[in-house]
This record gives C-alpha cells, sequence and structure tokens, in this order.
C-alpha cells in the first residue's frame, strides 16, 4: 500500500495494482478511496494503513500493471529528440508521473534511460549538413 499526491494535491491510494483517490474519512477514522477511473464501481475502505473492506469489482482498463510500455518509451524518445538539452532523466520521471506509473519508476527508468541515451547518441552522430 503506498500514498501519493496527485499534481494537484489530491490524497491517492495504489493497492494492489490500483489507484484510488480519496473519498472521505469518517469521524470512526474509516477512509473511503474509489478507483480513479470514472464509472468503475470499485472501492475500499481503509483504516490506519489497513484495509478492511474492498467493494465492487474493476473495468477491464484500471489496473496500472497494464502499462503499455512501449507508448512510454516512445513519447520519452520524442520528447528526447525534441528537446535535446533536456536531461532523459527528467524527461521519463515527468511522463511515468503523467502516466501515473509511480509503482514501477525505479523499474521502468532503468529499462528506458538506456533507450533514450542510446536515441540521443544516435542523433548527436548524425552528420552534421
Ligand atoms: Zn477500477
Amino acid at each position: 500500500m503506498e500514498f501519493v499526491e496527485s499534481k494537484r494535491g489530491k490524497k491517492m491510494l495504489i493497492f494492489d495494482g490500483f489507484k484510488y483517490v480519496f473519498g472521505y474519512t469518517s469521524q470512526a477514522n474509516v477512509t473511503r478511496w474509489r478507483c480513479f477511473m470514472k464509472n468503475c464501481p470499485a472501492k475500499i475502505l481503509e483504516k490506519v494503513k489497513v484495509i478492511l473492506e474492498t467493494k465492487g469489482d474493476h473495468e477491464d482498463n484500471c489496473s496500472v500493471k497494464n502499462i503499455d510500455r512501449q507508448k512510454l518509451a516512445t513519447t520519452c524518445k520524442r520528447k528526447a529528440v525534441e528537446d535535446i538539452g533536456q536531461r532523459p532523466r527528467k524527461i521519463i520521471l515527468g511522463e511515468i508521473q503523467l502516466l501515473n506509473l509511480y509503482k514501477y519508476t525505479t523499474y521502468l527508468v532503468k529499462i528506458i534511460i538506456l533507450t533514450v541515451f542510446q536515441e540521443k547518441l544516435m542523433l548527436l552522430e548524425l552528420p552534421q549538413q
């Protein structure tokens, strides 16, 4: 279980590969979280970092495990080429944040940073006209 904050400062919870947004906390200190995907009925009740109950099933496209790595790599490469002065790590971390892939940050950075560097090197090695 991981507590994160959205770009707008909203409290979010990542649990079991799914992301939830804060609903409200009851007087008994039970917090209600709902899936971040619109129209998804899944909710969880959490108290002091313990999951009390999960309600409803997720839709097929809810899981943050369902990452389109290719898409991420492609976007990072494009941005690296567009802005060659930007540090690859910064580009990748920015994209990861946009795609809400916090959980996989370390792993993804390791595989993508290499790809982006290769792309940059290729670009630098192009003969200057
Ligand atoms: Zn869901």
